[in-house]
Formats: structure tokens, C-alpha cells, sequence
């Protein structure tokens, strides 16, 4: 078999690498280098505790304030483009509980077997990507959402990560990098972090060895079928390309090009920013996520690395300084970071978000051997490497070890 996958992103390496292993001969058209999308610079959590969609009846009625702050964790820019309204009409009606907990179940699993992949990666790599599973502590500051989080943490547990619930006490004495006031903590013992480009390029490497070819620099920015369906003709910036079978894994990009195969592909990118700052003093020593002011932190062993915010946005990838302030006053308020840190290695990149805030993972509507494995939304990295046997399992025909069904890619 075959397969062309449009995005070197660490959706599209994983899944070259678990259709390498079953057999097949694939070919990865990357515009740009390997790992240097959005799966570059994000915060590198591992994390099955926050891996639920982005349609969260919880954050329902908060998103319509932030939507008029344009310093909130979640802005949602008013625009009257129609496809982006029609997106934004379907995360409205998919925030809902009956849709909600089906949806974060399934992401949990494909999250706790995808950290136990890292795991093993980890082990196998001749350099380590700073994988450690050391946990993740979510921090509150108010009564209510302390009390409020009991409900989506049973969930949690119930799709099988485990959950301790700390008092404020708790809180100071075992993390003592947390500095600022705060009424309690929920820690998850299974959670971990990693260097995510770091990850990347690790998992690249299984590919290549098991045969995967990239190629770097190629934009495909032409699909034909020259003979009714199939083989497809991929033109890019680096020759052209035949192809029987296509898997389209191009994040945030995704939509653009399923136009190019007469596919409906509804993903907006959610823009966020990274940063690298010198190590905390205490340096933190498990994952935090200061749950009010929406910064991830994650504690390198060289570093401290800062991200956050959540911004609905069409391929704009420009900087805006207030917001990325917004995550550095978040952190200072919590951690010793200093009065005035200095910020390496700013970043930012688009999560790619489907209305439903489920990831496409298999054949597309439609004629034609496509298939999709995108629309991962804030949780790429950490389902990333189930993502891929999900897909190889369901191209070669292998009876599926997940229940595809949520993660259906003709579904729109
Ligand atoms: C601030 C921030 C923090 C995050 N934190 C986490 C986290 O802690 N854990 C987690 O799991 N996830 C996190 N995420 C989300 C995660 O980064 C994404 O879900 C993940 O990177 C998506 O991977 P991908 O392979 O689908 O997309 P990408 O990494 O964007 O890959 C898509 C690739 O397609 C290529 N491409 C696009 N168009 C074309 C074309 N025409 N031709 C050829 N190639 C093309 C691009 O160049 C790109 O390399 C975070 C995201 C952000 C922004």
C-alpha cells in the first residue's frame, strides 16, 4: 500500500510510523520542516486529566464574557465570515453534557495509551526529549471552581486517570514553587511532560528507520485526479507527486486543503503562545496548570516553560503582545519567577480545532481513498501516537484496538 500524507506534524509522523510498521510505503510532504507547525512549541503535557474537547459545557457561558475581553484565556473574535460563524454555531450546540462526557472518555483512553507510548519512545531514544511523569497539580484560587472541578474530575476518573484531591495546606507543603494564595489543588499521579519538539523529532526518527521518507520543503498546493479518482496528482513546491492514497494530517491548515479535495474539513485554529523562561525558584516539580488564569506550566529540567491563552482565529498568526503579557502576570501572581523574567524562545501556534472539538481520525466522506488524521485540538501532542495506530489500524483493515466511532472523519 501506498499513502501520501500531506503534514509532517506530530499527528502526520505518528501515523507514517504505524503504517510503516504494518507494511506500507508512505511518503511525508511537509511544507515546511518536520515538528515545525503546532506541534513546535506547545507546552508538552502529557496529560490525560486534561484531555477533554474544547466544547465544554463548562466553559459555555464563560466564553461569551471573554468573548468582549480581549485580555480572557478564551477570545473569540466577532466576524461575520460565514464559515467561521457556522463553526462557531456547531461548538455552540456540541457544549453539551450528552455530548461532552462520551467525547472526553474516548480522548482520555486515546491520551493514557498514548503517554504509555511516549513512554516507551522515551526509553528507545538515543537522546532523551525530557519525558517524565512526575504528575500535573491544578491549582485553584476560588472556592467554586475548586468545588465546581469535583464533578469533571470524577469523569476523569472514571475514564481511568487517577485523581487526589489536595487542601490548600497540601498544596504549599508538597509544591512548594506555588507561591501565591490559593484555596486547594486536584493532583494526577499518571500525568507527564516532555520537550514536545523534542518528541517530535524522536518519533521522526522511528519513522525514517522503519522506512518513511519526508520531504521537507514541499507545499502541496494543487490536488488533481486525472483519471476519475484515483491515483491523485499532489503538485507541490518540490515536484509533484502521485498518490493512490491520501491522508491529509495538516493541522490547522486542514480546511484549505480539503478544499483542494472537495472536502468539508471545519477547522479554525485556536492561537496560543509558549515561552522559555530561566528555571523558577523553587522550580516546579510536577506539571501545574494555574486553573483560573488558564497558564500551563511545565517544569523542564533546564527551564521553565509558560503557555496559555485560546484565541479563535483564521491562519493569523501575528503577535499580540497584551495577551502574551497576560500569561507572564498569570505565572509572576503564582511562581517565583522573578519581577521581570527573561523571555526566550516566544512562540505561538494555531491548535487546530474542529466544531465538536473532536479529532478526525479515518476515511473521509466521500469517493476516493482520503483519509484524515487532524483537528486535535490542545491535545495533539499528548494522543498523538494512538492517533496514529487508530488510523493504520482502520487504512489496513486491522480490527481497531479504539472505538472510532467519536473520532468518525465524515462526520461534517
Ligand atoms: C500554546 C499551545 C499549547 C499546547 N499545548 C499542548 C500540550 O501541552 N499537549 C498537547 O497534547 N497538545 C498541545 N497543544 C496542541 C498541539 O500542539 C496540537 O494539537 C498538535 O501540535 C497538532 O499536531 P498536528 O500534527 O495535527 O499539526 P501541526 O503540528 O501543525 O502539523 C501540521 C503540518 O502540516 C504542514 N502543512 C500545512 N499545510 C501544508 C501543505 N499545503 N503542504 C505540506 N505540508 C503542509 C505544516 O507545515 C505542519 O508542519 C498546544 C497548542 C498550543 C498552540
Amino acid at each position: 500500500m501506498d499513502v501520501v500524507i500531506i503534514g509532517g506534524g506530530v499527528v502526520g509522523v505518528s501515523c507514517a510510523l504505524q503504517l510503516a510498521k504494518r507494511g506500507a510505503s508512505v511518503t511525508v510532504l511537509e511544507k515546511d520542516r518536520v515538528g515545525h507547525g503546532c506541534s513546535f512549541g506547545n507546552a508538552g503535557w502529557l496529560t490525560p486529566s486534561q484531555a477533554v474537547p474544547l466544547a465544554n459545557p463548562a466553559l459555555l457561558f464563560k466564553s461569551f464574557k471573554w468573548m468582549l475581553d480581549p485580555e480572557s484565556p478564551l477570545y473569540i473574535q466577532p466576524r461575520l465570515d460565514p464559515s467561521y460563524l457556522r463553526w462557531l454555531i456547531g461548538f455552540l450546540l456540541s457544549s453539551r453534557q450528552s455530548k461532552f462526557e462520551p467525547g472526553a472518555m474516548a480522548l482520555v483512553e486515546l491520551c493514557r495509551v498514548s503517554v504509555d507510548m511516549w513512554e516507551e519512545v522515551e526509553k528507545r531514544a538515543p537522546e532523551s526529549f525530557g519525558f517524565e511523569r512526575h504528575g500535573l497539580l491544578a491549582v485553584y484560587e476560588k472556592t467554586d471552581s475548586f468545588e465546581a472541578a469535583h464533578k469533571s474530575n470524577e469523569l476523569i476518573a472514571r475514564a481511568g486517570a487517577r485523581v487526589e484531591r489536595w487542601s490548600s495546606d497540601q498544596v504549599r507543603d508538597r509544591e512548594p514553587a506555588i507561591i501565591g494564595k490559593q484555596v486547594g489543588g486536584y493532583f494526577f499521579p499518571d500525568d507527564a511532560h516532555c520537550k514536545p519538539y523534542e518528541a517530535v523529532r524522536a518519533l521522526a526518527a522511528e519513522a525514517a528507520a522503519a522506512g518513511v521518507t519526508f520531504v521537507e520543503g514541499a507545499e502541496v498546493f494543487r490536488i488533481s485526479a486525472p483519471s476519475g479518482t484515483s491515483p491523485r496528482r499532489l503538485t507541490t513546491t518540490h515536484g509533484e507527486f502521485t498518490a493512490e492514497k491520501i491522508l491529509l494530517a495538516a493541522g490547522s491548515w486542514s480546511e484549505d486543503l480539503g478544499k483542494m479535495l472537495d472536502l468539508r474539513v471545519p477547522i479554525l485554529g485556536a492561537k496560543g503562545y509558549s515561552m522559555l523562561l530561566p528555571k523558577a525558584n523553587p522550580h516546579p516539580k510536577s506539571s501545574i496548570y494555574l486553573i483560573e488564569r488558564k497558564v500551563a506550566v511545565n517544569p523542564h529540567k533546564d527551564a521553565l516553560r509558560i503557555s496559555g491563552t485560546l484565541e479563535l482565529v483564521k491562519n493569523d498568526f501575528s503577535i499580540n503582545q497584551r495577551r502574551v503579557n497576560v500569561i507572564l502576570r498569570g505565572a509572576k501572581g503564582m511562581l517565583n519567577i522573578g519581577d521581570a523574567p527573561v523571555v526566550n524562545d516566544l512562540w505561538r501556534g494555531l491548535r487546530p480545532c474542529t466544531p465538536d472539538g473532536m479529532p478526525l481520525i479515518g476515511k473521509a466522506r466521500g469517493h476516493g481513498d482520503v483519509w484524515l488524521a487532524t483537528g486535535h485540538q490542545m491535545a495533539g501532542l499528548k494522543t498523538a501516537p494512538a492517533t496514529g495506530v487508530l488510523l493504520a489500524q482502520l487504512m489496513t483493515g486491522e480490527k481497531p484496538s479504539f472505538n472510532p466511532e467519536p473520532f468518525r472523519a465524515d462526520r461534517f
